[in-house]
């Protein structure tokens, strides 16, 4: 038996490099590390595992340091990403020396010619490029043991990548061990508890637009025993609140009428958080997914431009947007629309639609986004093909920090500015202020809400 360590490094922001995509917390949230959660449960079937999670701890480097050392792993897992590589380097590496456990990464810094990382830390010793299969006790047990899914520097030094074999089957059969995260102070702003977990039932996406890497993962979807078995786990937690982080909930209809009746007829309902493609969101799907307890749902819009979306594999008109909308109005089921502003080929012109579509669409709340040409896209490599950008490993954000780059049509600097006037423009609003805040529901919710708002309309300072 090894002791395995689940560690999400210290970070000067709250940043979130779960799932293969890393970004800075827009506000003071911070939720669950998806992929450290799946883990949880696979290695506890054969190790002592030990999670530590400093960035929801906010636990500073030197803390973090005497409690990784303290737990004298043997193994260490760690999410790191392109918003924080060059912070957990130093940090990982002095670990490493006072322990000796082997290192295992995980993040979307190894989607992408992951030897580069491996030439930055020659202390790394491998990354696992699926979170969901068994393949983790292989390498935990023997780094010549594990055949895929990974990674790995041989005793001499040579790097060996594994095939990646993503096929339905391959889904670990142990239950994440909500109960190692669930004393933890995560939080969400559409939970509307405070106690919230985070599921998933499946794993990539069957959809491929092209500037978003999960498209590029095999799609698998998860037994749909083994998610009753877990919802059951979280009743027992006295847990009813879920937030699920498939990148699209589904996302067929049949399997979204499956995991419903999953849902209901429980002990007590759950209330819960998706994202869903709004192709899907006709009125039968919604009224059956509020029926069975989906209270917020949230839908990547992305662009006010039909054409621009189409580009990027987004095929759905204005129109199938305003009628989903209308669907979830219809239930009483509240809604996030998420933006990407910037993406190649955009315009101010086409930004501004962007920011009427946000107001006309009506939703609860709106999350717009920057364009960053994230590791092991098709439009990545389109641009380094290109020559618009570079291919070398760098820090990226789109959540709050300023535009990575320019495009032929829209300089960075004028990017932001749209960028800030899109968030004005939409939160600004006294009507839609008002409205929001007499809807929370409780002292509670309003403040929470007030803060994350304020938070979310403040300029940020990276550059
Ligand atoms: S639907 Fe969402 S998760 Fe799937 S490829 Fe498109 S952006 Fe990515």
């Amino acid at each position: 038996m090894a002791r395995v360590l689940l560690l999400n490094p210290p970070s000067r922001e709250i940043c979130m490099r779960d799932y293969f995509c890393s970004k800075i917390s827009k506000g003071s949230y911070c939720y669950h590390p998806v992929d450290l959660l799946i883990l949880s449960g696979i290695l506890s079937v054969r190790h002592e595992v030990q999670v530590l999670d400093a960035v929801v701890q906010r636990l500073k480097n030197e803390r973090t340091f005497s409690l990784a050392k303290g737990y004298k792993p043997d193994v260490i897992v760690f999410l790191t990403g392109a918003v924080s590589f060059h912070g957990d380097g130093p940090f990982l590496k002095e670990l490493k020396q006072a322990t000796g456990a082997r290192m295992v990464g995980l993040g979307d810094i190894f989607l992408e010619k992951p030897e580069r990382v491996f030439e930055l830390w020659p202390w790394l010793d491998a990354a696992l490029l699926d979170f969901t299969t068994p393949d983790i006790l292989d390498l935990v047990e023997s780094a010549n043991k594990i055949s895929r899914n990974a990674v790995v520097r041989s005793p001499d030094g040579q790097l060996i990548r594994l095939p990646v074999v993503q096929t339905p089957g391959a889904w670990g059969t142990a239950l994440p061990r909500h109960d190692m995260f669930s004393s933890l102070p995560y939080s969400f702003p559409f939970a509307r508890k405070k106690r919230f977990a985070t599921v998933l039932t499946n794993f990539g996406c069957p959809y491929s637009c092209t500037y978003c890497p999960t498209g590029s993962f095999l799609y698998k979807e998860r037994p749909l025993g083994s998610i009753a078995e877990e919802l059951d786990s979280l009743q027992a937690l006295g847990i009813s609140e879920i937030f699920f982080k498939d990148q699209s909930f589904g996302p067929g209809r049949e399997r979204i009428a499956a995991l419903c009746r999953e849902l209901t007829g429980r002990k007590w309902p759950f209330g819960w958080t998706c994202f869903l493609r709004p192709e899907m969101a006709d009125e039968k799907v919604v009224g059956l997914m509020a029926a069975a307890g989906c209270h917020t749902i949230i839908f990547g819009v992305e662009s006010g431009e039909a054409e621009v979306r189409r580009l990027y594999g987004r095929e759905y008109s204005d129109n199938i947007l305003r009628e989903a909308f209308a669907a979830c109005r219809k239930f009483g089921v509240e809604t996030v629309a998420t933006f990407v502003m910037g993406l190649p080929g955009e315009s101010t012109g086409s930004l501004d639609k962007t920011i009427a579509l946000a107001r006309e669409l009506d939703c609860d709340y709106a999350s717009f986004n920057i364009f960053v040409p994230a590791y092991g896209t098709a439009l990545r490599k389109k641009l380094i093909d290109q020559g618009v950008v570079t291919d070398e490993l760098a820090f990226m954000d789109s959540a709050v920090s300023k535009p990575y780059m320019s495009t032929a049509l829209l300089p960075a600097e004028e990017l932001w500015k749209m960028h800030r006037r899109a968030v004005w423009s939409f939160y600004g609003r006294p009507g839609f202020l008002i409205k929001r805040l007499l809807g929370a529901g409780s002292w509670g919710r309003m403040f929470r809400m007030w803060a994350e708002g304020w938070s979310v309309m403040s300029a940020r300072r990276n550059a």
